[in-house]
This record gives structure tokens, C-alpha cells and sequence, in this order.
């Protein structure tokens, strides 16, 4: 091939957790749609979210296990968009100043070794649920927000991976690493461990990054290889007619058979980022 890809990965893992992440509410999967929830968690006006500390000691054990540096501040942020399975209209992330920066692993490929660096890992919560399947109207959907606060941790690479295999390699990594840690139970088909994949291809010998497509929401190993390796033909056949690739999610572009599952088909919506002080001190976190 006359095109190198380049890959970089942002992994969702759900952590162990028995409460949410600011609430007490359980994270217990499985339960009756909606019977998990509590005031904080459907976003009423004036609920206070709080944080729970054994979210803070997960992201740090993750962190140590993938040789970041570990912020000794750090601080969080609202993601603004709207969505009918977020009932706030925002996400509560981190934005500039994630909990764990600057970390790597090393995978081998083929008798090689090569150091795939991480970016950032940072706390999130999950949005809700949307239930499409089974219902009477065609353009009726259910709500689930059972899953709305449960925690997150989002690992960021380095576009440093140059051939799906690397790709895998790494996830495999960080998957055995976040199991065996027991902070996330590692089920890919219940949505605890999912990938976006971020995609480009340049001219080999290149030194200047294609546009980038990104995959969204992949949860099996296969799938990721498939659709990363789907990619790469189609960006290849853009380049090939003289035009740049365009980015776009994964949930516009036809999927190889069987198709790349989307656990939940996330939106490209317009989003802002804003930071919030007013809570998640450490002094006031719940145990859970
Ligand atoms: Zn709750």
C-alpha cells in the first residue's frame, strides 16, 4: 500500500463502581429500565452532585498502571449539548486539566516491541440510554437513564498505532491491564469497555497527517480491526481520485459485514466545554 495509516484510540472504560459517580444510585446492569435513578442523575434543578472517591482511586490506579503522571490537581468541566438521553444537557467531564497525563504502554507486534503513548486519562459520566427496538411508531423511542452517572474513564492515546494490528495489540493491553486492576469488568458486549477509533492515511514517507475519520463506539476486538481496516480502503480510494478524506463518525459510513455495532449511536451535535468549581471537592466525596 502507498499509504501509511495512522491510528490513534480513546477508550471508554465503566468502572466497578457500586454507586454512580455523583450520586448513590447503583450501577448494577441489568435492572428494570429507570428504577435507578434519583434527582442528581436526572439532572433536577438545584441537585448536587458529589463526587465519589473510589472513582478518584480507579483513574489513579489506571494511571499508574500506564505510567502517566498523576495531576495533583485536577479539575472538572460541563460538556454542553443536547441529547435526549443526557437529561441535563451537559456531560460532566474534564477538559484541561484531566487526572492523569503523559502515561504509555508497551505492545508487541510481530517479535516487535514499540511504546504507544497515552495522552490523557480523565473522569466522565455515561449518558443515558435510548431504546429504539419494539415499539409501536416508527418514531418512537424509550428512555433508559438507569445508566446516566454510572463512571467512566476515557484513556486517550497518541496517534502512534500504524496498522490495525498495533491497534489491537494496544486495546488488548490496556483491556488485561483495567481487568486485572478490577476497576472495569472488561464485558465488551455490555458496552464496559468501547472504543472510538480515529483514522487518517498520508503518502508513506509523509511526515504531515491526513484528515481523520473517526469510529464511534466499537465493542468487540473484530469489529474494531474490520472497520479500522474498512477505513483505510476507503480513505485509500479517496486519495487515489485526488481529493482529501473527509471526517466524518463511523455511523455514516457503511460498516463491513457483520456491521461494526454502535452501543450507542453518539451524536456530532455541537458541543461547548465550560469549567465547574462549584463541586467534586475532594473533602466531600462519598464512599462507593
Ligand atoms: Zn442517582
Amino acid at each position: 500500500m502507498k499509504y501509511q495509516v495512522v491510528i490513534g484510540l480513546e477508550v471508554h472504560t465503566q468502572l466497578t463502581t457500586n454507586t454512580k459517580i455523583f450520586c448513590g444510585c447503583s450501577t448494577r446492569f441489568g435492572a428494570t429500565p429507570n428504577s435507578q435513578t434519583c434527582p442528581v442523575c436526572l439532572g433536577f434543578p438545584g441537585a448536587l452532585p458529589v463526587l465519589n472517591r473510589t472513582v478518584v482511586d480507579f483513574a489513579i490506579r489506571a494511571g499508574l498502571a500506564t505510567n502517566c503522571s498523576i495531576s495533583q490537581r485536577s479539575v472538572f468541566a460541563r460538556k454542553n449539548y443536547f441529547y435526549p438521553d443526557l437529561p441535563k444537557g451537559y456531560q460532566i467531564s474534564q477538559f484541561d486539566l484531566p487526572i492523569c497525563l503523559d502515561g504509555h504502554l508497551d505492545i508487541d507486534v510481530e517479535g516487535q516491541r514499540k511504546r504507544i503513548g497515552i495522552t490523557r486519562i480523565h473522569m466522565e459520566e455515561d449518558a443515558g440510554k435510548l431504546v429504539h427496538a419494539d415499539l409501536p411508531g416508527d418514531d418512537d423511542s424509550l428512555v433508559d437513564l438507569n445508566r446516566a452517572c454510572t463512571p467512566l474513564l476515557e484513556v486517550v492515546s497518541e496517534p502512534d498505532m500504524r496498522s490495525p494490528d498495533e491497534a489491537i495489540a494496544y486495546l488488548k493491553k490496556l483491556h488485561q491491564i483495567v481487568v486485572y486492576l478490577g476497576i472495569c469488568d472488561g464485558n465488551l458486549e455490555e458496552g464496559s469497555f468501547r472504543c472510538d477509533a480515529n483514522v487518517s492515511l498520508m503518502p508513506v514517507g509523509s511526515t504531515v497527517l491526513g484528515t481523520r475519520a473517526e469510529l464511534k463506539n466499537i465493542n468487540s476486538f473484530r469489529f474494531i480491526k474490520q472497520a479500522i481496516e474498512y477505513e483505510m480502503e476507503r480513505q485509500a480510494e479517496i486519495l487515489d481520485e485526488g481529493a482529501g478524506s473527509s471526517r466524518r463518525p463511523a455511523s455514516s459510513i457503511p460498516t463491513p459485514a457483520p456491521p461494526a455495532p454502535c452501543a450507542a449511536r453518539r451524536r456530532r451535535t455541537t458541543t461547548a466545554t465550560s469549567r465547574t468549581r462549584t463541586w467534586c471537592r475532594s473533602s466531600s466525596t462519598t464512599p462507593g
